[in-house]
């Protein structure tokens, strides 16, 4: 039980919750069993069992009638057990989940017991139905021992044993049942009301302290966490901003920068995530944070504090770099770059440079959080894209200097309210919401493969115009040599479709060398090249505003946020912007769902919400291992409005009472220790 089901405690025991309930004082008439029918409980009397086949296929099948028909119960383990039971012209009653083989009615590993027609007719008559697995059900510990132990298990404890744990008000305001109640109601119901107001209390349980625990380290961050004091906004900030800025920033970005000052300034850690659209501008939020960085200094030496920006691939390393450069090329401060593949003489005095504290801004991919990178005063992180880096290569920064860093996540892959709330509870928050002026909505369209002569003839007409454009392949698995080659035979066609010397071709990937994948690059950026061949690496942060086109090849076999990204790259300039999704001519539902959406919206928030109802959120990149999401009964999408609920309680909770040490919220701080170990379930185990 322990290891199968993950039951280790009573505590355990009495969480693990029925999938379902069946009203058990029904018994169905073979006859009347198809298709359709799930679990379902029979009555009958067995005719006779045997053994058939051999080795693998061995089984023992008993059939049992009940006067309308017969059914087949069929066991593949655990057979002598079963064998010895078995009683032909007993009756019994048999539970199980029905299934046709050979278009004949049977149940697979059914439960059963013998019958007295009292049985049929229980005292609750919503019995429970519990999730178990097959090795259990061998040993003869099936759903309905599990329903057996629970309900002792309930017999031993007392309304004492499970405390009320939510503060009154809430309980009163919500009108929820008492812990116990729902406890018992969860299991054996009264009734389908009792059960879903169990179900409901129970729910927003597992929200409310989900929401508590982190709630409490981000507001442990906000009180103990010291950082830097980033007190001054001087000569660089201002110098650029007056003299260098390209551009008047979005009131979305001014409010970001706001936060952050206000963040930095405050003597503890900064720890924010930034979201924003593709394209919405948070590189330049992100340098002009780092400036504030460098207009302040360490008092013991009156050393300007460093930044770092970490990028996920060379590409993006470089292209940052060059922006970056390129905008403080009248400015004092010195920008480097660090990869991989930065060697040599170079290399050496990039390092040396953030030793001795010369180098203000270093960019690279994560090359900079390996131990042979030393600063002199680092005060400043920016993580670009942070779905691609792991929380223990943020942590690495936090060892550069005597405090940490303060660090700015910002990711382009919109995460959903509910889902930031609940996997990024613990970092604060920022959201650019807005696109800077001017930009045009992409055009996105549907186009089956066989139209794919008109799609390129009308690439030819888009580059005729001056513009450029990206054809996108699939290549899910980097390591996928079938990817690679679908990549390579569409390189051949496209050369086909657009001879040199009218037309000029780049191609990246994720198996080139990086110096050749960066000429292609630049080729690209210079327009050098009209057309990027490329598969996804081309996805994150890569700006070539004259690109207005992207083709992408099967569409189908994208997930909806990685083709919101992909997208991402063009509309970046004044010029109207398309995205042709090419698919086969077979097209699954749920990737037909994707691609209607694609073409409907071009907010990645809504997308990002279509996406998490389509998908779940087990699958959202960098969520899957948070384990925040494992609830037992809730769901992040089906029970949103009752999280934000629940986050603005836990907020109104640790704003006015940080320790819980109010009357009112004693019953939470009980619960939080009870769950600390010393539990009531020690006392009867
Ligand atoms: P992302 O948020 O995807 O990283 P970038 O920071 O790369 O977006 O910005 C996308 C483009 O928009 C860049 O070319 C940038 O110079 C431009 N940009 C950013 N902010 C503004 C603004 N306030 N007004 C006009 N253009 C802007
Ligand atoms: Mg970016």
């Amino acid at each position: 039980m322990k290891k199968e089901l993950g039951i280790f405690t009573f505590k355990d025991l009495l969480e693990h919750y029925p999938l379902r309930h069946l009203d058990k004082t029904k018994v169905d008439k073979i006859k009347e069993l198809n298709y359709t029918s799930d679990y379902t409980q029979v009555a009958g009397k067995l005719l006779h069992s045997e053994i058939l086949g051999e080795k693998q296929a061995k089984r023992l099948v008993a059939y049992l009638q009940d006067g309308t028909g017969e059914i087949e119960l069929t066991w593949f383990q655990g057979i002598n057990s079963v064998q010895r039971i078995l009683e032909s012209g007993q009756q019994y009653l048999v539970f199980g989940k029905v299934t046709f083989f050979n278009n004949k009615v049977q149940m697979v590993h059914p439960e059963l017991e013998i019958y007295t027609p009292e049985k049929a007719t229980g005292k609750s008559f919503l019995d429970p139905i519990y999730p178990c697995t097959e090795k259990l059900k061998v040993r003869g510990l099936n759903g309905r021992s599990i329903a057996k132990l629970t309900y002792g298990l309930l017999q031993l404890l007392t309304p004492k044993d499970l405390p009320e744990n939510l503060p009154e008000s809430i309980v009163k305001q919500y009108r929820f049942i008492s812990r116990w109640d729902a406890s018992c109601h969860i299991h054996f119901p009264s009734s389908e009301e009792m059960h879903s107001h169990a179900v409901r209390r129970i729910k927003f349980e597992e929200l409310f302290f989900a929401q508590l625990r982190l709630g409490f380290r981000r507001s442990e961050r906000h009180r103990f966490s010291h950082g830097f004091t980033f007190d001054k906004v001087g000569s660089r900030f201002n110098g650029f901003y007056e003299n260098y800025l390209p551009f008047e920033l979005t009131n979305a970005q001014k409010k970001v920068l706001k936060e952050i000052r206000k963040d930095v300034g405050s003597g503890r850690q900064m720890n924010r995530l930034l979201q924003g659209d593709v394209g919405s501008g948070k590189t330049i939020v992100a340098l002009l944070s780092m400036l504030i960085a460098m207009d302040n200094e360490r008092q013991e030496d009156g050393q300007h504090f460093q930044s770092v920006l970490m990028a996920p691939t060379e590409i993006l390393a470089q292209q940052h770099f060059n922006s970056l450069e390129s905008l403080l090329k009248e400015m004092p401060v010195c920008v480097k770059l660090l990869t991989g593949s930065s060697k040599g003489k170079e290399r050496k005095e990039t390092l040396k440079g953030c030793e001795d504290g010369s180098v203000n801004i270093l960019i690279g991919t994560h090359a900079v959080i390996e131990e042979k990178v030393v600063f002199k005063n680092l005060g400043f992180a920016v993580v670009d894209e942070q779905h691609k880096f792991g929380v223990a290569q943020r942590a690495a920064l936090w060892k550069k200097n005597v405090l940490p860093p303060h660090i700015l996540v910002m990711t382009a892959t919109p995460i959903p309210r509910t889902l930031a709330l609940t996997a990024y509870g613990d970092l604060d928050y920022s959201v650019i919401d807005e696109l800077p002026p001017g930009r045009q909505p992409i055009h996105t369209i549907h186009r089956f493969e066989n139209k794919r002569p008109q799609v390129m003839d009308f690439v030819k007409e888009e580059i005729a115009k001056g513009r450029q454009a990206y054809i996108v392949y699939p290549l899910i698995e980097e390591s996928s040599k079938m990817d690679y080659e679908n990549l390579m035979k569409g390189y051949e066609e496209i050369k086909s479709f657009f001879p040199e010397p009218k037309y000029w071709i780049s191609m990246v990937h994720g198996r080139q060398p990086s110096d050749q994948k960066d000429t292609n690059m630049q080729r690209f950026v210079k327009n050098d090249t009209q057309i990027m061949v490329s598969t996804t690496v081309i996805e994150v942060g890569v700006n070539v505003p004259n690109a207005s086109l992207m083709v992408i090849e099967s569409a189908e076999k994208f997930g909806l946020s990685q083709l919101h990204q992909l997208r991402g790259r063009v509309g970046r300039g004044s010029e109207k912007s398309f995205c042709i999704l090419l698919t086969g001519l077979k097209v699954s539902k749920d990737a037909r769902e994707r691609l209607n959406i694609m073409c409907a919206t071009n907010d990645g928030f809504k997308i990002a919400e279509k996406d998490l109802e389509i998908r779940g959120p087990g699958d959202i990149e960098g969520t899957r291992q948070s384990g925040l999401l494992n609830f037992k009964l809730a769901s992040i999408v089906q029970d949103r409005v009752m999280l934000e609920v629940a986050k603005d309680m836990v907020n109104n909770i640790l704003d006015n009472d940080p320790d819980l040490t109010m009357a009112e919220n004693l019953p939470v701080k009980n619960h939080l220790k009870l769950q600390q170990g010393k539990t009531v379930w020690s006392k009867i185990s």
